[in-house]
Formats: structure tokens, C-alpha cells, sequence
């Protein structure tokens, strides 16, 4: 089947834009149906609304301190059995080596 580049209204913004070829293709041959509703611009849009701006938001994780039982935030995943300090414990504890 041939493929001709198409012309589309996105729902969001009311613009045409062009569902090209090369993008059929690939919806194609990732069994997608429909075609996309939207322009590139809003699609882009709505991915950095749903996952938001990870360079600029850094996940933190709530935690327990282990040593003084306080719930802390930290910027990485604790792992299990690791024990995780608060700030001021942490820092009592590299002090005490
Ligand atoms: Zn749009
Ligand atoms: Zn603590």
C-alpha cells in the first residue's frame, strides 16, 4: 500500500499539520490504528506535562531516619537493609567515622 503524506487538524490548537510517510510507517509497524489527533507541538507538550521536566525536578524520596526516626526527603532511592540518616544525622555520622 502506498503511502502519501497527510494533512491533519490537531484537536488541541485547531492546526493542520502533516502526518508524514515516514510516521505512518511507524505507527504502522507499531499496530497503531489511529492516527495521531494532535500536532508534534502539542504532543510534546502533553508528554512534558505528564512526565514533567526531569532536568530540572530532581525525584526525591521520603524516608525515615534510622537514627533518629525524623522523616526526611532525600534525592536518590534508598535501597533496602541500607540504613538512611537525616541531614543532621548523616553528618554526626561521617564525623563519628
Ligand atoms: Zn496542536
Ligand atoms: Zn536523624
Amino acid at each position: 500500500m502506498a503511502l502519501e503524506d497527510k494533512t491533519l487538524v490537531c484537536r488541541d490548537c485547531g492546526q493542520e499539520f502533516v502526518f508524514s510517510t515516514g510516521e505512518q510507517e511507524f505507527y504502522q509497524s507499531h499496530g497503531l490504528q489511529n492516527e495521531p489527533s494532535r500536532c508534534p507541538e502539542c504532543r510534546a507538550a502533553k508528554r512534558k506535562e505528564r512526565f514533567g521536566d526531569s532536568n530540572q525536578e530532581r525525584r526525591m524520596f521520603t524516608v525515615t531516619c534510622a537514627e533518629c526516626g525524623v522523616e526526611t526527603t532525600v534525592p536518590f532511592e534508598p535501597r533496602e537493609g541500607r540504613p538512611v540518616y537525616c541531614k543532621e544525622c548523616y553528618a554526626k555520622q561521617r564525623e563519628g567515622g
